[in-house]
């Protein structure tokens, strides 16, 4: 499963893809102020949302290209109905991807015993907020408690979380001593990520923006931070810090001010199937019709991967148009899965 030399995607800046996130829905049940558009929102229609079967072919075929990370994102993956079959349908067809999935952990509770089974690399889990207003102006609904008895519920199962917080001036950026706490008392990873301007209509400014600088000298106005030196396949973006005698680990991920695009090792396929090769890149490269058609092969659905993927710029370059007030990066996180 993990590809022949020769079928390896791999991208013009000599980048191979090994990671695929894929929304499942672009429903979710919240609506994050950083992520939600501001504007009515129009969902995808049913029929043209992929079936299960059309993305468990996918990542057949992704991984036969060497693709051996698959993450389930949204939307809010639990807000499709089938997503817990899903999972276990992945796990039974593809034994050794590491299966990850993002959730916002309002859905989640009933699925843990189901979760482990499947035998997730980690669950990431928006929380951009210990207190309870704050989350409620966040994400548009007051369901703190549900999120914090979703967290304990993943550890006491013995699943790996990284909590994603969006960092966020003017709202977040007083509740380090919170965040600090979970680093210290839970085995978490809390990784802070700046806020990225996607979307018409983002909430995204100077002023919202809380970069990444600010945001370590905060974090050490409360606690030691030694960093961490991973294994470079398991770095990931986030650069980590451990605090003294925490149990868990503090961290950033700097689209903005530091990029990590040179490592970027990844595709996103939305959940009507649209291959989009990098965040910011509004080029999208559809597949839904190849899959539902019988004369199109596995074949033929590799060679518009291998395009996207020759195509795949350095995002950083887009973003810093887009905060120069371009038109690029214009569909919300939302649509595409983050
Ligand atoms: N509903 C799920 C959730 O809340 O985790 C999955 C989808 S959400 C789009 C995936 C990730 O994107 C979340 O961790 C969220 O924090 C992040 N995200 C969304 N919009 C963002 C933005 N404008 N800047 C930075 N991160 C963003």
């Amino acid at each position: 499963m993990n590809g022949n030399h020769s079928n390896l995607l791999r991208d013009s800046y000599g980048r191979t893809v090994r990671y695929v996130r894929m929304s499942v829905t672009d429903r979710c049940n919240l609506r994050c102020l950083y992520c939600a558009s501001p504007f009515r929102q129009e969902f995808i229609p049913h029929d043209n949302i992929l079936r299960y079967e059309e993305m468990s072919r996918m990542v057949a075929i992704l991984a036969g290209m060497g693709v051996q990370k698959l993450r389930l994102t949204g939307g809010e993956p639990f807000a499709r109905k089938g997503c817990d079959q899903f999972l276990l349908m992945l796990r039974q067809q593809f034994p050794s991807m590491d299966l990850r999935l993002t959730s916002n952990g309002t859905l989640l509770e009933p699925y843990i015993p189901l979760l482990r089974r499947v035998g997730l690399g980690a669950v990431n889990l928006s929380l951009d907020s210990f207190d309870r207003a704050t989350f409620a102006r966040v994400t548009g609904y007051d369901l703190l408690p549900r999120v914090l008895a979703t967290l304990d519920a993943l550890l006491s199962a013995c699943i790996r979380v990284k909590i994603n917080v969006v960092a966020l001036h003017g709202v977040n950026d007083t509740q380090m001593p919170d965040f600090i706490h979970a680093v210290r008392t839970m085995p978490v990873d809390v990784r802070f990520i700046e806020f990225m301007p996607m979307g018409i209509g983002t909430a995204w400014n100077q002023k919202t923006f809380w970069p990444v600088d600010e945001i370590l000298a905060e974090a050490r106005r409360h606690a030691h931070l030694i960093p961490v030196t991973e294994r470079r396949n398991e770095a990931g973006p986030a650069r980590m810090y451990r605090v003294e005698g925490g149990k868990g680990r503090l961290g950033c991920i700097t689209a903005l001010s530091c990029h990590f695009c040179a490592d970027c090792n990844r595709l996103r396929l939305t959940s009507n199937g649209h291959i989009r090769a990098c965040l910011f890149d509004d080029r999208e490269y559809r597949l839904r019709g190849l899959l539902r058609r019988s004369k199109f092969r596995d074949a033929d659905i590799a060679r518009i991967l291998r395009l996207a993927c020759a195509r795949k710029p350095i995002g950083a370059e887009l973003l810093r148009q887009r905060t120069e007030g371009n038109a690029v990066a214009q569909k919300s996180m939302m649509g595409i899965g983050g």
